[in-house]
């Protein structure tokens, strides 16, 4: 048992005047006080647990759930530092909190590490979750652990299985054959949104590779238009998160038109434009160097193949460097004619290495007067240049002088394009669809950017997916009854040759639910994002095991009030995630939209201007600041250093001075000066009345800044400033110029502000100051606005030594202010009016005296 347990013991009761002189030697010392508490709280399970049948009013206060790596990192602590104090301040302010952890525990770096230390992934997996909880508990995060969710046991993952089921069943999952990012690192293929500039997203070196495979998707492109609608909803969202998921899911208004290539019997060319009234200026076509065309024109053409494999090598590489857009364009000709069935007109076809697969549809007309990149392509090849439309004038009496080439504007009228000559752009468009789809050659179509969510992975560690092949019956989903499919344990993991899962005969070989006849069973598993998709629903009721969640539960916590995590996920699990919530919402599962009412992305950490990496050697170690300095000052620092939603650059004296800023708090709490009993009718002094102020000053910063901008750098300085008042107040409280009961209710008022930031020691000092109930749900204070506002004194204005008017000023006001007072008075403006003042008189705290002629 630690050393000073029996002390305090004693301190909680009435301190003898030994005691409090001993107390007064008694200097900060958070292990003792962190070593206690931990143990206390660690004692009682239901601390944190959420009340069930509470008539509170909800809170759900969620950080987004880790990656058991092993140990915490510094960015861990700062996230769920911000939800941990949020989580306490709503439990102080009444309400019923629901403050969950778990972990999103299947993914490749278990793999890994069991290639490498010959340690099974559940092993290595489980044990890290052990050491991190651990970490979480001696930091002191209030986390209900009874609702715990870990991803990879198989009473969680065989809800994603069912889910599976039921996506399958209406039609939301698919299967097929296509083009896919393949991390040759990984060994597995990555969704679209895990490529990162051309490269993998947990390997930002390797550059990602396209290949044939047979894949598992989800459709959530039948969402893509409540995906992008509902951001306007999402007004609790970052702006920044709010338009990368504009743009992730990209929806452009054009038309799809059909060119004929003409050497080819009967194929089609499908061009998406978003101008199709420019159609006629059109004078190549050009295709992505991947565009499924350009196999079959290089089949029997060696040389245009050498070129094609040459300008998708280019491409990669300004994919790999970001520089995509800035690429030098070129291209080459293939030969071959496409028909422009507006006109007729056979247009050249290019491939061109800035044309782009996952754009439209890989293949675009080029109208070089009207594009600027299509205009620099042209006049590198010395193809046609075509004027299509001319620009309105501004002024209908003034002619346009000849334009130059290349411009964009939809404010013009066609020209050079047959019947369509005369028409605004506006109008042309509509026209030029209507006609495309009246001669069945196109239509006007919204595409988007966002593509179907690829979850196959060739990997071990991850939920099987509950899916048959049956030489008779082809695909058989496993029967409901049947789920779990279990990960089995014994499987020799290498990150060669397709899913590890493909060499454990008794986990292939299956027998067909439909035919009894053999099957084959899926070897691939599910993305780890499907895990993420769903987990905060069950949080809500985390041991179901008849359905994922009751739904009478999950609607009375969802959606969540606050959610709290990286900026790192704003395009993965938060557009996933809300897919995932409208399709349980079409199932009739939930009642909400959308997952999260509010959303906070915190800032990175970094030491001496760089991301913290093992191989620059700057990372802070949670674990060592926390035997160094306590978790105290160790959160404290990540909420003082810098607002929560910058960048924070750790400087170890930072931590250092929050130390010794808790040290000063401590003294002033604690100190037993013997406060001096006055007569009650004595009125309040100056002294007594700062004190005061700054108090309701301080609770009044501190309860908005939760409500509102979440600046809790400023609320733990308004900390300091009570504290330092409170400090230098010794001569004050001696002489009995303040209340003793003023200065017992400050320091009490300071202990419950601090109780968010700095649980253990305030959960000390609220013990030490003799108070019985529960720091956690003690409520929290009130401010009073009067008491708060700075005094204030009424000034006589004088006009040629007459009073006019009477303003008020804060008491101390400058020469200034009270000048500025006096001038926008109305009885005084209308008394100058039409006067020059020729001088101003001041008394500071008396009088001004205009001299008005
Ligand atoms: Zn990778
Ligand atoms: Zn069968």
């Amino acid at each position: 048992m630690p050393q000073g347990e029996n002390i305090t013991a004693t301190r909680s009761s009435q301190p003898t005047a030994d005691q409090r002189a001993d107390q007064k030697e008694d200097r900060y010392d958070a292990q003792r006080i962190e070593t206690k508490w931990s143990e206390r709280w660690q004692q009682d399970t239901s601390l944190y647990a959420a009340e069930s049948d509470s008539t509170k009013p909800k809170y759900y206060a969620l950080e987004m759930l880790p990656y058991p790596s092993g140990v915490l990192h510094m960015g861990h602590v700062r996230n769920y530092a911000i939800g941990d104090a949020l989580a306490r301040f709503k439990w102080m302010n009444g309400y019923n909190v629901l403050h969950p952890m778990g972990w999103d525990s299947f993914g490749l770096p278990a793999e890994n590490a069991a290639i490498q230390n010959n340690t099974p992934p559940r092993v290595w997996t489980l044990r890290n979750i052990a050491n991190m909880k651990a970490q979480m508990k001696r930091l002191g995060f209030a986390y209900d652990w009874s609702r715990e969710v870990t991803t990879c046991l198989p009473e969680y993952y065989r809800w994603n299985q069912w889910f599976f089921l039921k996506l399958y069943e209406k039609g939301l999952a698919y299967r097929k054959k296509s083009r896919v990012n393949w991390c040759p690192q990984c060994a597995t293929v990555l969704a679209n949104e895990q490529v990162v500039n051309g490269c993998c997203w947990r390997h930002e070196d390797t550059l990602v590779e396209q290949r044939e495979l047979e894949q598992w998707f989800l459709r959530i492109t039948n969402y893509a238009e409540e995906l992008l609608a509902g951001i306007n909803k999402l007004e609790g969202w970052p702006e920044k998160v709010r338009t990368m998921q504009r743009n992730w899911i990209g929806r452009s208004d054009g038309t799809l038109v059909d060119f004929k290539v003409d050497s080819q019997a009967g194929e089609a060319l499908s061009v998406f434009t978003t101008r199709v009234d420019t159609i006629y200026g059109a004078t190549s076509v050009q295709l992505a160097p991947e565009h499924p065309l350009v196999a079959t024109f290089t089949k029997h053409n060696d040389l245009l193949r050498a070129d094609v494999e040459k300008l998708i090598a280019e491409q990669r590489k300004a994919k790999e460097i970001g520089e995509i857009a800035a690429i030098e364009k070129h291209g080459v000709r293939t030969g071959h004619y496409a028909i422009n069935p507006f006109n007729g007109e056979r247009l050249p076809i290019w491939i061109a290495n800035y044309i782009l697969m996952d754009y439209g549809t890989g293949a675009i007309m080029s109208v070089p007067a009207h594009d600027e990149r299509d205009y620099e392509f042209a006049k590198k090849y010395n193809i046609e240049i075509r004027l299509v439309i001319v620009p309105s004038p501004d002024d209908p009496e003034e002619t346009v002088a000849e334009p130059v080439l290349p411009f964009t504007t939809m404010q013009g009228t066609l020209v050079n394009s047959g019947p369509f000559s005369g028409l605004t752009c506006g109008q042309a468009i509509e026209k030029m669809s209507a006609h495309a789809e009246q001669h069945s050659f196109g239509k006007a179509t919204v595409t988007y950017r966002l593509k179907d969510w690829g979850i196959s992975r060739q990997r071990y560690w991850g939920t099987p997916i509950p899916m048959l092949y049956c030489e008779r019956d082809g695909i058989v989903p496993v029967p409901e009854e049947d789920l779990p499919v279990i990960l089995p344990e014994k499987v020799e993991i290498t990150l060669s040759g397709g899913s590890p899962l493909s060499k454990v005969p008794e986990f292939v070989n299956a027998t067909c639910p439909r035919c009894g006849g053999p099957a084959r069973r899926e070897t691939d598993t599910m993305d780890t994002f499907v895990d993420s998709s769903w987990y905060f629903y069950r949080y809500t009721d985390a041991h179901n095991d008849r359905a994922p969640f009751d739904s009478k539960t999950a609607n009375h916590w969802f959606p969540i009030d606050q959610y709290i995590g990286g900026v790192e996920h704003a395009i993965l699990h938060l557009i996933y995630s809300r897919f995932w919530t409208k399709f349980m919402r079409d199932m009739g599962m939930v009642k909400n939209d959308e997952p999260t009412e509010r959303l906070f992305t915190q800032g990175m950490i970094i030491k001496g201007g760089a991301k913290m990496s093992k191989s620059l050697g700057n990372v802070v170690s949670p674990d060592e600041m926390v035997s160094r300095y306590g978790a105290d000052s160790t959160r404290l620092y990540t909420l003082f250093a810098t607002s929560p939603d910058r960048e924070l650059d750790w400087q170890g004296e930072g931590v250092e001075g929050i130390q010794r800023f808790l040290g000063r708090l401590y003294r002033v709490v604690t100190d037993s000066t013997e406060l001096v009993v006055r007569a009650p009718d004595l009125p309040v002094g100056p002294a007594a009345r700062a004190l005061q102020r700054k108090l309701h000053q301080t609770i009044k910063r501190v309860s908005v800044d939760f409500e509102g901008r979440w600046h809790f750098n400023t609320s733990i300085a308004a900390l300091m400033e009570l504290n330092n008042l409170l400090s230098g107040m010794g001569s004050d409280i001696s002489a009995g110029n303040i209340p003793p009961e003023d200065v017992a209710g400050a320091k009490r008022t300071l202990v419950l502000l601090l109780a968010p930031f700095a649980p253990f020691l305030a959960h000390e000092l609220w013990e030490m100051l003799g108070e019985q109930g529960s720091l956690l749900k003690a409520p929290w204070p009130k401010y009073d606005p009067e008491l708060a506002k700075e005094d204030e004194i009424e000034i006589p204005v004088q006009v040629n030594g007459k009073l006019r008017s009477v303003v008020t000023v804060p008491s101390g006001s400058s020469e200034d202010t009270i000048r500025d007072a006096a001038l926008a008075d109305e009885k005084v403006i209308s008394s100058i009016a039409g006067k020059q003042i020729v001088k101003k008189i001041i008394v500071p705290g008396k009088l001004i005296n205009l001299v008005v002629r």
